[in-house]
């Protein structure tokens, strides 16, 4: 069968977003063996790992190489090829593509000005729902913020920003960062977030727990085998606490107390209050609460 599609006299073909297994090859749906055996070409992140992907399933598929470093040189070269008539599926190493793996650069030049091509999703699984769904944690609303940066100043940052996040927050991290994040949540968020580590999802040695972020790292401390392999972190949103003590975190006491020594109370909870955008109200009231 000829694999061109005609359309109004104009040949264009089909790129295929094609999700695969996150750790078991069962998990591969029928649609996605059935797209990879009867497109052209496949893009694939790392061809090695998709060959053995395909060998396992007796496709026999020319793979180009498609990844962070040659996605910029190499999008408008397949997406020419797409629009010639060519149907191309394009895979990442394991999950869904375009989730922190290639594909957005394609995706969005073909919406923008490749209006021909059409792009089909063979959806599968992702780590992120997958871990989320079975994490206990609201599903209701959440967001993800994939990978936090590996610059400290930049993940802190980030931590900052997301510490009065609502939703459940999903984030990727790798084994050899994974306490080093651990305790910048701690500091950042407090001991009292609940949060999940999914390690080695639909794996052999797939193992979820959770724990408040203090008895969490005291867990992984006693036992590293914890944390190998790959893992997602599932963090409760945050929620509004009525104490006044946890409102004031140990940084505000400090500053406001070093100003009330050299200040009148009041120049020191307008300067506090300011600095950190809280209500002086509630700065009046945890020093009542708290003056002696
Ligand atoms: N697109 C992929 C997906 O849909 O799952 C995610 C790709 S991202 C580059 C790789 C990260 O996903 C890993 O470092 C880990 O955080 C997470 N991950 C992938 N597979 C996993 C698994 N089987 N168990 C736990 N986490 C996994």
């Amino acid at each position: 069968m000829n694999h061109y599609m005609k359309n109004n006299n104009i040949q264009i073909g089909r790129l295929y977003i094609v999700a695969t297994p996150i750790g078991n090859y069962s998990d591969i749906s029928q649609r996605a063996l059935n797209t990879l055996k009867k497109v052209n070409f496949i893009l694939a992140e790392d061809t090695r790992k998709t060959g053995l992907l395909l060998n396992y399933f007796h496709i026999k598929k020319k793979l180009y190489s498609y990844y962070e470093y040659n996605e910029k040189k190499n999008t408008t070269k397949f997406l020419e090829k797409i629009n010639k008539g060519y149907n191309v599926a394009l895979v990442s190493d394991a999950g869904t593509p375009l989730i922190n793996d290639p594909g957005y650069r394609m995706i969005k030049l073909c919406r923008e000005k490749y209006l021909n091509i059409r792009i089909i999703s063979i959806p599968g699984p992702c780590s992120a729902i997958v871990a989320l769904s079975i994490s206990g944690l609201p599903t209701n609303r959440f967001c993800y913020e994939g990978f936090l940066s590996n610059k400290k100043s930049k993940r802190i940052k980030r931590l900052y920003e997301l510490k009065s996040e609502y939703r459940t927050i999903i984030l990727y991290e790798s084994t050899h960062r994974l306490l080093k994040c651990l305790y910048d949540i701690k500091n950042i968020f407090g001991k009292k977030r609940y949060i999940v580590i999914a390690r080695e999802l639909t794996k052999k040695w797939e193992n979820i727990h959770g724990d408040y972020i203090s008895n969490l790292i005291k867990w992984i401390k006693l036992d590293l085998n914890q944390i190998k392999g790959e893992i997602v972190l599932i963090i409760s949103g945050y929620k509004k606490s009525n104490n006044i003590k946890d409102k004031i975190s140990s940084k505000i006491k400090k500053t406001f107390f070093s100003l009330k020594k050299e200040l009148a109370l009041k120049k020191a909870i307008n300067i506090t209050a300011n600095i950190y955008s809280i209500k002086k109200n509630l700065l009046y009231k945890f020093y009542l609460k708290n003056k002696d």
